[in-house]
């Protein structure tokens, strides 16, 4: 797996490139500044437009195969399959969304971790409309105290922390504990074997391959919607951007 170009180039959201295979309602690209989703985060959206007009991207569907990942680029019911030439256009919208929430989530998880001495994600799911939730395993905490984690999240976007991603080797990764967590939305080893670390200054260090800002301070408000008991030990907080 190399490196995605939309890792390499995160404000690329405009590029051509070339139809190299088909199916029925679904292409694949010479080249994709698409993010495919994954570990709960959705996949990009957006448009393909060949001499045909433009077409909606609704979703990438990863296949693998012995070459690597295969990343479909699913259309909107009904649409013409493009071929040849193509420019692809990513939903800067949608991705600032996701990507918003992503972020938010690495902050929320933080805290969480900080203030319930290391509480593990066990699940989490981050979606196109602005909402998402995060599953901790926690047990015996009263909820008001989740609840009110809302205000330091809040507190974290007004700071304006920067956002980096780094690329650190598998044996350094695996030397660090808590860098690799649950939540991780599935991070992409490079071909050299490294892999790629979030690092929000000064709060949180941990590897994902998904889509985040590059400061705190893009996010919208942060609201926590609900707190539900999933299990015995597990929370659910549900959470979305305030506008
Ligand atoms: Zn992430």
């Amino acid at each position: 797996m190399a490196v995605y170009l939309c890792h390499e180039q995160p404000d690329l959201y405009e590029h051509e490139a070339t139809i190299v295979d088909t199916r029925p309602g679904a292409v694949l690209l010479s080249r994709s500044a698409f993010h495919p989703g994954g570990g709960g985060q959705v996949s990009d959206v957006g448009w393909i437009e060949g001499t045909g007009g433009p077409v909606e991207v609704i979703a990438v569907e990863v296949e693998q195969g012995d070459d690597g990942e295969r990343w479909w680029h699913v259309l909107a019911e009904g649409a013409a399959v493009p071929e040849g030439d193509v420019v692809v256009r990513v939903d800067a919208d949608h991705r600032h969304r996701v990507a918003s929430l992503h972020t938010m989530s690495h902050v929320l998880n933080a805290l969480v971790f900080d203030e319930f001495s290391g509480s593990l994600v066990t699940g989490a799911q981050i979606n196109g409309d602005g909402t998402g939730r995060m599953d901790f395993d926690l047990s015996a905490i009263d909820n008001d105290r989740l609840r009110a984690l809302a205000d330091p999240v809040n507190n974290v976007i007004a700071q304006g922390l920067e956002v980096r991603s780094v690329y650190v080797s598998a044996t350094e990764a695996d030397a660090t504990p808590g860098l690799v967590r649950s939540l991780s939305v599935a991070p992409p080893p490079t071909d050299d074997g490294r892999l790629r670390l979030i690092d929000i200054a000064g709060l949180d260090r941990q590897a994902c391959g998904g889509t985040h800002l590059s400061n705190t301070g893009q996010a919208p408000p942060f609201e926590i919607t609900k707190i539900e008991n999933k299990g015995k030990h597990n929370r659910r907080i549900r959470f979305r951007s305030a506008r």
